[in-house]
């Protein structure tokens, strides 16, 4: 169980260290997040009744896990993530969309280039993989994070990539816009603390065996580590079921949406494991009220070394970005416009 107290907007230190005095001062332990956010392991109901009367105390309540600094009452407005000229977190539903894995300059370019042509505002583009055999494609590493970085200066999109390893964060920092964690990697802490340090935005992929209070505490690591700029992804978790690769669950972005002030998007192509399902769960993720979706697309999915079965074509982004207008409305939202300078 935990805590949380929050304080009003502008609380000087006097009055956060009379916050801390008086917990103390009661037998009750407490930790300092920030200016404004404080945590205790002690009942609400007894942290309530030491601060009563106190001005600068604006909230206590239970969280369901310990997760202060990503919970939804420390940052009541919303965090919006900046990706290029793109901000995730707004009134837009954004698209990333890109192959699974970077294979060569010619696929990632051309892949890329009908990314900018349908109007999304992101590139996703693999180079390390994490490969359930170890004799599977691995990625082309280094030299793939040249060809993203060549892709991105083509195009103007930013670059969506997932790091595997802690010795690499550094190097992918230089080419990459936005750092993902994937499934695997969701409860690597040092990875977590490191790509927190890093200062990059980050896409954090829930686990497929990972709950939802288990990925706030991931990406509580991150905010943590004093990085902010942190998105959620839902991307389908293990279930009894073998129809299909993971179950999406469309019920994790209400509920994160409930717990916490982080954006949270959604990756239909993991879940589905099939390409004709991709635009159908994109489309119930945008409804549902994600904040975006990042799916996987590929100018020759037959050939492609890495989730080919699941891969659009990039014939079909027009399809996908046509579905999700009415969808985002639904949800009272738009899809976002191609950034400026990113068309062409
Ligand atoms: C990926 O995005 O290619 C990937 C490996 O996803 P996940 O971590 O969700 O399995
Ligand atoms: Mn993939």
């Amino acid at each position: 169980m935990t805590t949380l107290i929050v304080l009003r907007d502008g609380t000087d230190e006097e009055r956060l260290g009379e916050v801390v005095d008086r917990l103390r001062d009661a037998g009750v332990p407490c930790r300092s997040h920030s200016a404004t956010v404080l945590s205790s392991p002690s009942p609400a109901a007894r942290v309530g009744a030491v601060l009563a009367g106190l001005p600068q105390v604006a909230q206590v309540s239970a969280l369901s896990g310990d997760y202060p600094l990503a919970a939804r009452q420390s940052a009541a407005e919303g965090t919006r993530v900046r990706l290029g000229r793109t901000l995730i977190g707004g009134p837009d539903v954004v698209v990333i969309a890109g192959p699974c894995a970077v294979e060569s300059r010619d696929q990632l370019l051309t892949t890329a280039a009908a990314v900018r042509d349908a109007g999304a505002q992101a590139l996703r583009a693999g180079v390390f993989k994490p490969r359930t055999s170890p004799y599977s494609f691995q990625g082309l590493g280094a030299d793939g994070l040249k060809l993203a970085a060549e892709a991105r200066r083509e195009t103007g999109l930013p670059v969506v990539s997932e790091v595997l390893d802690v010795r690499d964060v550094e190097l992918m920092a230089g080419s990459v816009d936005m750092l993902q964690i994937g499934a695997r990697n969701v409860q690597n802490y040092p990875l977590l603390r490191e790509v927190g340090a890093s200062g990059l935005p980050v896409l954090l992929k829930r686990g497929a065996g990972t709950t939802i209070d288990e990925t706030l505490m991931a990406a509580e690591y991150l905010l943590d580590a004093g990085n902010h700029q942190v998105v959620l992804c839902e991307r389908g978790i293990r279930s009894f079921e073998t129809g299909y690769r993971f179950s999406l669950d469309l019920t994790a972005v209400t509920v994160f949406r409930e717990r916490t002030h982080l954006p949270v998007i959604v990756d239909p192509s993991h879940a589905a494991g099939r390409r004709s399902r991709v635009i159908p769960l994109a489309l119930a993720a945008a409804a549902a009220g994600a904040d975006g979706v990042i799916v996987e697309v590929h100018c020759d999915p037959e050939t492609a070394r890495c989730d080919a079965e699941q891969a659009l074509h990039v014939a079909d982004l027009p399809a996908l970005m046509a579905g999700l207008r009415p969808a985002a409305a639904a949800a009272g939202r738009q899809l976002a416009a191609t950034p400026a300078g990113a068309s062409g």
